[in-house]
């Protein structure tokens, strides 16, 4: 199903021109607009999908070897170092278009991209909280 007010339906479906790296009956790969480094690109898929929560199971396990093949040939092509695989589900999380995309993140050494937490200490407390509820 397309949300006929998803920016991301129109350019996943082609409504909006965009600068397209990959297409297939269910993806439509974009540079971002706003990159965090160049080659910044989102995996769409051309239905929607708010979030990872709602994708469907069939479209989930062709995203993460669409997000391999993607990596692995753009790694060659722009020269980068490494890449960030990076998904956000909700506000909380800094989703800001909620339909399901992943971000394709290439890395250059030194490149000041910041996409670092604080890491913390894991404490006992939420350790057994967790292992309890799982
Ligand atoms: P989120 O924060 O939801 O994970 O990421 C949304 C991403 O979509 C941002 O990186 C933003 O730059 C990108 N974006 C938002 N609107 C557009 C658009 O109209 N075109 C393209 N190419 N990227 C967009
Ligand atoms: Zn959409």
């Amino acid at each position: 199903m397309k949300d006929k007010d998803c920016i991301f339906c129109k350019l996943a479906n082609g409504e909006i021109p965009t600068s397209t790296l990959y297409e297939d009956e269910d993806f439509r790969v974009i540079l971002d607009a706003n990159p965090a480094s160049k080659g910044h690109a989102l995996i769409l898929p051309k239905e929607h999908y708010a979030n990872l929560y709602e994708l469907d199971d069939r479209v989930a396990e062709k995203v993460l070897v669409l997000a391999k093949k993607m990596i692995t040939r753009l790694t060659g092509l722009l020269g980068c170092d490494g890449y960030n695989i990076v998904q956000n589900n909700g506000e909380a999380a800094g989703q800001t278009v909620f339909h399901f995309h992943m971000h394709l993140i290439p890395r250059y050494k030194d490149d000041g991209v910041g996409l670092g937490w604080k890491m913390r200490e894991l404490t006992e407390e939420d350790k057994e909280d967790i292992l309890s509820r799982i």
